[in-house]
């Protein structure tokens, strides 16, 4: 036999000294990061020719390989952890969640089971215990961490099909004998559509409700649609309330929503992806009354939570709904216990010890940490705001969140051309919306450490991109 050490499988010497070279190479990038552009510059066809000459025959050495890639992350992609980095909603991640991916990658538990790992389960289940707890939730609530809000929303839906006629199940939509139909507004996330078609019921099934001038679902166009489809013989499953649409940072009106899903024997779940953070502060949960009357919330932990990606949470107030929904028997699996085994109460089977990330950021930092962070972001947006005004800048949405949709001023460059010269000048990442039907410019605080100096940089990266005299001097400046 070949006892010879695979490069898979370094001993524990040659390890310790390429995950300590690999730690340092990453704090150095993570500095120069900081300090450069926000949207680098790749040479994609010297990129493309250096990926193709990996051709997986020859073994490439570890430092060249591990430079070569931490140079290709610095150089080919936008830096979302850069401070001023205004973009969506991703972050730059906690340091203890990237600790959290570290240990989860060592020992790599299997959280399908229970009985397999039990620490890191009770782990994840006691996070989202505190979670409901702070949100406001009942106290029977359950739920789980999911991939992120795609996921949760859609095992919203399924939930929620599932409590309307538990045949959907066995028979899938033909359980019901008419069509099955949910209520989103038009400014919601439209992973929705994705959702419905997956779950069978269709893209069609999806209704977008009015909204109502100032980005929130409008109770009216709602309770208008409720009824045209109960006329026509549709059964409305779910009502779906946004709180902190992804363009503008709009909080439906929750309690009209859950009043309306009520009388119709509606699930009503509240998509909070982004927004739901705030519920780490006492300044402005408030913001979200009426989370409490939510049949299921999802909740992102690598949104405003910052943890690493790929971290979402879904709660729910009817956990019991999750084991019909999720239940399988099999032989093979070390248990089958539908209480406490996430692959029987969920839609994933093997799966990754996501809620670490979270469970070490809460635990290292405190909500109070988290009331910061979300109350600060809160502060330099409505910073931003003031100044954008004072220079004749006007802010299109309401939001009493992180979000700002910005007018330009009258004569000043169209939205596109602004949002694409700014990007160039690699100053700051910001985004073209629409909201309520129109381009705006889209700005969120998004960097636990962005500073009111990085605020003013991207005001005066806005000045010299809507400014058409600014404009020229400046490509005056670059021909030279
Ligand atoms: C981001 C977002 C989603 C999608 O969540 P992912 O984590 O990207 O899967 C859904 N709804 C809202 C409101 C969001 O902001």
């Amino acid at each position: 036999m070949d006892d010879q050490a695979s490069p898979l499988f370094l001993s524990d010497p040659s390890r310790r000294h390429w995950d300590d070279y690999l730690s340092r190479e990453l704090a150095a990038a993570h500095q120069r990061v900081s300090g450069g552009p926000v949207t680098p510059r790749l040479d994609l066809a010297a990129f493309r020719d250096e990926l193709a000459s990996f051709d997986f025959q020859v073994p490439c050495p570890a430092e060249q390989l591990l430079s070569w890639t931490i140079a290709q992350m610095e150089h080919g992609i936008v830096h979302v952890t850069h401070p001023r980095y205004f973009g969506l909603f991703n972050p730059a991640p906690t340091t203890p969640a990237q600790w959290a991916d570290r240990i989860a990658g060592t020992f790599n538990p299997q959280l399908a089971t229970w009985t397999t790992s039990s620490a890191a389960v009770e782990i994840e289940a006691h996070v989202i215990r505190a979670v409901i707890h702070r949100a406001g939730l009942p106290a029977r609530a359950t739920g789980h961490f999911t991939t992120g809000g795609a996921e949760a929303n859609y095992t919203a839906l399924i939930c929620a099909l599932t409590r309307a006629d538990p045949a959907f199940s066995v028979d899938g939509a033909r359980a019901f004998r008419g069509r099955p139909v949910f209520y989103i507004s038009r400014e919601s996330h439209l992973a929705w559509l994705k959702i419905a078609h997956q779950a069978g019921i269709g893209r069609s099934a999806v209704r977008l409700i009015a909204t109502d001038g100032s980005g929130r679902m409008d109770p009216n166009a709602l309770a208008g649609a409720i009824a045209a489809d109960r006329a026509s013989g549709c059964i409305p499953i779910m009502v779906v309330a946004t709180a902190g649409t992804t363009n503008a940072g709009m909080i439906d009106p929750l309690a009209a929503c859950a009043e309306l899903a009520r009388t119709e024997g509606a699930w009503f779940h509240i998509d909070a992806a982004w927004g739901g953070a705030v519920i780490a502060s006492r300044k402005h949960k408030h913001v979200l009354a009426g989370i409490e009357l939510a049949d299921s919330v999802t909740i992102d932990a690598h949104k405003w939570f910052a943890t690493t990606m790929g971290c979402g949470m879904f709660l729910t107030a009817h956990g019991s709904i999750l084991s019909s929904a999720f239940a399988v028997s099999t032989g093979y699996m070390p248990s089958n216990d539908r209480e406490r085994d996430p692959y029987v109460l969920s839609l994933q089977w093997s799966r990754r010890f996501l809620g670490l990330r979270l469970f070490l950021s809460l635990a290292l930092a405190g909500w109070n940490a988290y009331a910061h962070h979300v109350d600060r972001a809160i502060d330099l947006a409505d910073r931003l705001s003031a100044i954008l005004a004072a220079r004749g800048w006007r802010i299109a949405n309401r939001s009493s969140l992180a979000v700002l949709c910005i007018d330009p001023p009258p004569g000043a460059a169209d939205v596109r051309t602004i949002v694409s010269k700014v990007l160039a000048s690699g100053r700051g990442w910001i985004s073209a919306a629409t909201f309520e039907g129109r381009d705006v410019i889209r700005a969120c605080i998004t960097h636990g450490e962005t500073s009111l100096q990085d605020i003013e940089t991207l005001v005066d990266a806005l000045a010299a991109a809507g400014d058409p005299v600014a404009l020229r001097s400046a490509d005056e400046n670059l021909s030279r």
